[in-house]
């Protein structure tokens, strides 16, 4: 929406406020952590665009109402040859693949998209042609605020579940919560919760202000996703042999906390990121 004209703000505002679904489609099966490299091409044919090309691992394919999605409109001109389009459900053209069958996350939809010679009204363009990679990196650092988000509430509900099972559970005549070792695995899930809160309202408060917030949204994700993977990883050992069943419900905690290190930048791109940018000061 930041990017969008007043037309598009109404049209899609609406859509929005309707419980209408969004995607992002950037990445294609050979371009992931090199974005810049995909080979989706828009060609202009009067008053429309004319998109050829393939995304994968998009959420919310086959569910969305409106997909946002990258493609090369001057291929020669590398990253500033790429534009955003809005692509409605349905145009002709699009296809959307079968769901991938993924280790966790599974309550959303994950799929490719297939565009074979479909047509965009050039009144779709988001932003201006040109500007599709600023915009995806933009709508990125906000995403990875929201991993942030997610890593907190996936660790809170790890550590009630390990913080539970540890009171009940007893072992040598003890629950187990009254060996130090759990308790010091207790201890370290409340720490890495508390300053995954932090740094996750500290960069949430610079974007609220208008501030930049690329690095910091990048420290957060790394940070958060990280300790979160962590955190359930101990829940699953505070679990014992349960943690490992799929009978209880650490295990699925540890398979979706997986995703926070790899989607929207995985943390090796952001260590660069980060490193790159804090060199150059
Ligand atoms: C469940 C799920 C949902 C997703 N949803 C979306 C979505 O909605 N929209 C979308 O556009 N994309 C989506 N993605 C794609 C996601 O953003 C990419 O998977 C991610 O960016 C990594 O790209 P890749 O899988 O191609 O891995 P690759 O880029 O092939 O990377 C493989 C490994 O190499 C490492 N690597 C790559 N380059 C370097 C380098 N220069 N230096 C050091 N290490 C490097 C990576 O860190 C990684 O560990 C989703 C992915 C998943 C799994």
């Amino acid at each position: 929406m930041k990017f969008g004209t007043n037309e598009q703000k109404k049209k899609y505002m609406r859509i929005a406020a309707n419980e209408g679904i969004f995607a992002f489609g950037l990445t294609e099966p050979d371009a992931g952590s090199d974005a810049a490299g995909l080979k989706t091409t828009a060609k202009r044919d009067g008053d429309y665009y004319v998109v050829n090309g393939r995304k994968a691992w998009i959420t919310n394919a086959g569910v969305a109402d409106v997909y946002i999605v990258m493609a090369k409109t001057s291929p020669e001109k590398g990253v500033k040859g790429i534009s955003a389009f809005i692509v409605e459900k349905g145009t002709p053209g699009f296809t959307v693949c079968s769901d991938e069958e993924k280790m966790g996350m599974r309550g959303s939809n994950t799929a490719g998209l297939i565009f074979e010679d479909m047509r965009v009204p050039k009144e779709n363009m988001l932003g201006k042609e040109g500007d599709g990679f600023k915009i995806a990196m933009v709508s990125l650092d906000c995403a990875r605020i929201s991993i942030g988000a997610i890593a907190c509430g996936l660790s809170e509900h790890a550590l009630e579940i390990a913080k539970n099972y540890a009171k009940e559970r007893i072992a040598f005549g003890k629950p187990i919560s009254n060996f130090q070792a759990i308790q010091f695995k207790i201890a370290d899930m409340v720490i890495g919760i508390e300053n995954m809160k932090l740094i996750t309202y500290n960069v949430a408060e610079k974007y609220a202000k208008g501030e930049e917030f690329t690095v910091d949204a990048a420290c957060c994700k790394v940070y958060a996703g990280e300790t979160c993977c962590r955190i359930c990883d101990e829940a699953i050992q505070i679990l014992g042999g349960n943690g490992y069943s799929k009978e209880y419900p650490a295990e699925r905690l540890y398979r979706d906390a997986k995703l926070l290190v790899i989607g929207e930048g995985t943390s090796e791109i952001l260590r660069m990121l980060i490193g790159r940018t804090t060199l150059a000061d």
